[in-house]
């Protein structure tokens, strides 16, 4: 035999029944968004590596390990799977002149790429949905995206999902607290790591992320951006407060939130649980007014939040509230193999007409015999086993026999006429 060949480490089949489960998130997701008026937009997953070392910033975790870059043998060209949406949206919005009628709100779902060490909730092809806002200067858009993952928890039923929340400033003021952050890393050099002395002065902000125990003491005492920002950006965020108080939105001020891209101005949040280990953050984001223009536009205010799906549907696990998967309404159950040309064509019927009916299909040996059929039937998770004996066919119909519920009254069943496939599909979905 030849080697099996397996997926890509960190890359992940989904199959059923999980399948199912998010085939139920992502509805629920196209819901909300309608709800809150976000119009769906497919980028490529292939980009030019280009778009991202701009778009994100050289010095981000993404940009310096995490992405899947290739040459395009054919014709030389740098491209990437991508490792996020957001620069991928601004890209095609600038292409196609998106908002030369007005700002548009815009959401994706799909696939990201990204090398990192595979880990509960840490993979190498993960999927997220993601909200964008572009045009818009805020505050008001900035608290409408909050109010919007924070309603998708509540249509999910989940709870235990907290509210962070900080403002980056403008790039001036975050330019001073970057100079007051350096001169007190420098005045603690001794207790600097590896990865913040490469980033002292290319990143200073991310050293304020660091998961190194030893510096947290000294990070904490850090001087800290909000008292750079100047009155307009305490404006904004002020009023973002003030908003997400309006909806009874609980948040903390967390000052050390940063987020890993250096797009982000103004308002940054992140949604938390406690509830999945150390891969807490469910959805992050924030305003980047300055995207356009780094990748090529004119300046254009813009806000958007990214969701971790995996994350999401761990959590919906974790708390029970993943519905069951969908079973058949029916399960049709032939004795007789030459019965077919007639059973088929009515199962057809029946699905046209909304019912869900999954048919016997024969094996080897031919149909098998009713007790096999009958085992299966139960296994399909089906409602009504449908009949179709050689005395209900000779007669023009077909037997229902329900499969669930209380089995005693099931005993009961039903003989309808197969020429009246409507009748037979609405007491399939009766409930
Ligand atoms: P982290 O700090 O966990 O690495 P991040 O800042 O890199 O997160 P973002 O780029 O903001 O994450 O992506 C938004 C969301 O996408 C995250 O909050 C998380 O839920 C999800 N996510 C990010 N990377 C992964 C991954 N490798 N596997 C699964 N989900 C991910
Ligand atoms: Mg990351």
């Amino acid at each position: 035999m030849a080697e099996k060949l397996v997926a890509v480490k960190g890359m992940n089949d989904i199959a059923p029944p999980q399948s199912a489960h998010w085939e139920w998130l992502e509805d629920q997701l196209r819901a909300l968004m309608a709800r809150y008026g976000y119009r769906n937009l497919r980028t490529p997953i292939v980009e030019p590596t280009a778009l991202f070392v701009r778009g994100l910033g050289e010095v981000t975790d993404i940009v310096e390990k995490e992405m899947y870059s290739f040459e395009d043998k054919l014709n030389g060209e740098q491209l990437t799977l991508r490792p996020e949406n957001t620069a991928g949206v601004v890209r095609a919005a600038l292409e196609s002149n998106m908002l030369y009628e007005g700002p548009k709100r815009l959401y994706y779902m799909g696939p990201m790429f990204r090398h990192e060490r595979p880990q509960r909730g840490r993979y190498r092809q993960f999927h997220q949905v993601g909200a964008e806002a572009l045009g818009f200067a805020g505050p008001d858009v900035d608290v409408e995206l909050i109010v919007l993952a924070s309603d998708l928890w509540a249509t999910l039923g989940l709870t235990g999902i907290e509210l962070e929340i900080n403002s980056l400033g403008q790039p001036a003021e975050r330019l001073a607290h970057r100079q007051a952050l350096i001169a007190h890393f420098e005045s603690h050099a001794s207790l600097l790591d590896e990865d913040a002395k490469r980033r002292l002065h290319s990143n200073p902000l991310r050293i304020l992320d660091t998961k190194n125990p030893a510096m947290q003491d000294m990070v904490n005492a850090a001087p800290q951006l909000i008292d750079h920002l100047g009155p307009e950006s305490l404006a904004h965020f002020d009023r973002v407060k003030a908003l997400l108080d309006a909806h009874g939105i609980a948040y903390r001020v967390n000052p050390r939130l940063v987020r890993g891209m250096d797009y982000y101005n103004l308002t940054v949040f992140e949604f938390v649980t406690t509830q999945l280990g150390s891969q807490g953050t469910v959805c992050a984001g924030g305003r980047y007014d300055g995207l356009f223009e780094q990748i090529g536009g004119k300046p254009t205010p813009a806000v958007g939040w990214a969701l971790g799906m995996e994350r999401i549907l761990e959590l919906l696990k974790e708390q029970g509230r993943l519905p069951e998967p969908p079973t058949p309404d029916a399960y049709a159950v032939v004795p007789d193999a030459a019965s077919l040309s007639q059973v088929m064509p009515l199962l057809r019927a029946l699905r046209q007409a909304g019912a869900r009916v999954q048919m016997h299909a024969a094996g080897a040996e031919g149909m098998g015999s009713m007790k096999s059929q009958f085992k299966k039937a139960d296994a399909s998770g089906a409602r009504f086993a449908l009949i179709f004996g050689a005395d209900e066919l000779a007669q023009g119909q077909v037997a229902l026999k329900p499969l669930r519920g209380d089995r005693d009254a099931a005993t009961a069943q039903w003989v309808l006429p197969l020429a009246d496939p409507a009748a037979i599909a609405a007491r399939l979905r009766a409930d």
